[in-house]
C-alpha cells in the first residue's frame, strides 16, 4: 500500500464532487494537495476520465516533477501548483477549474467585483484576472500569485480560475464560491444593473474576518 493513500483517497473525492458540480468537464480541471514537510505532491493525472478514476491513478510527485508514484503523466498544469506551493508556505491544496461562468469572466478579462457578503470570508475579496500565460509553463503560477498573496482565487486569462487554501476542504469551496459568485454576477448584469459592495463595509468585514 501506497504511504499516501489517505491522502490520495481524500484527493480522489474532493476531485469527483468537483466534477459531479460541473467545476470543469470532460478532462479539464485539475487539483492537488501538498505536504510541506515531506515535499511530496499529490495531483490528478493528465487525461484521465474523472468518472472511472481510482485512487491508484492519482500521481504523486516532487515539485521539481520528479514522479515518486502512478501510472500517468501528471496534470499538464502541475507546474503551476508547484510554483504556488513553493511561494507560499500557508497553501496546502489547490483546486483548478473551467467552471463556466467564471471562465466566461477570464475570456472577457473582467474582475468580479465584492458583490456578495460570501466573497469576502471566503475568498478575501474580489476575483481579479491573472495576465495570460502559456498553459503547462510556470509563468501560470507566478501570474497567479501576485493575486493569491492577497486573495483566495484568482481567474487566469483565458483559461479558468484558481482556489487555494490550506487543506482541500478549504480549496474546493473557494472554487464553488467563485463560480457561484461569477453566475450570481452575470445574472444581475443581465438584470440590467449591479451594485457592489461600498468598499468601506468590505474592509470592515475584512478585519472582522481575520479576527
Ligand atoms: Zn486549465
Amino acid at each position: 500500500m501506497s504511504d499516501y493513500t489517505q491522502r490520495k483517497a481524500e484527493l480522489l473525492n474532493y476531485t469527483k464532487q468537483s466534477y459531479e458540480e460541473a467545476l470543469f468537464a470532460g478532462t479539464s480541471g485539475n487539483l492537488s494537495t501538498y505536504d510541506h514537510n515531506d515535499g511530496v505532491m499529490l495531483i490528478t493525472p493528465s487525461s484521465v476520465a474523472y468518472a472511472t478514476m481510482t485512487i491508484d491513478d492519482i500521481m504523486a510527485l516532487r515539485l521539481d516533477g520528479t514522479i515518486l508514484e502512478g501510472p500517468h503523466r501528471p496534470s499538464s498544469e502541475w507546474r503551476m501548483h508547484a510554483e504556488i506551493y513553493k511561494s507560499m508556505p500557508e497553501i496546502g491544496s489547490i483546486v483548478h477549474t473551467h467552471s463556466p461562468y467564471a471562465t466566461s469572466f477570464a475570456v472577457s478579462n473582467e474582475t468580479i467585483p465584492v458583490i456578495l457578503i460570501e466573497m469576502i470570508p471566503f475568498l478575501k475579496g474580489d476575483i481579479q484576472v491573472a495576465k495570460f500565460a502559456m498553459p503547462g509553463t510556470a509563468e501560470v503560477g507566478i501570474e497567479a500569485i501576485k493575486i493569491l498573496k492577497d486573495r483566495n482565487s484568482c481567474l487566469l486569462a483565458n483559461h479558468g480560475t484558481v482556489a487555494v487554501g490550506a487543506n482541500l476542504s478549504q480549496a474546493h469551496i473557494r472554487a464553488v464560491y467563485v463560480e457561484d459568485a461569477a453566475k450570481i454576477y452575470s445574472l444581475a448584469k443581465g438584470n440590467g444593473n449591479v451594485v457592489v459592495i461600498p468598499d468601506e463595509y468590505v474592509q470592515i468585514m475584512l478585519e472582522r474576518y481575520k479576527k
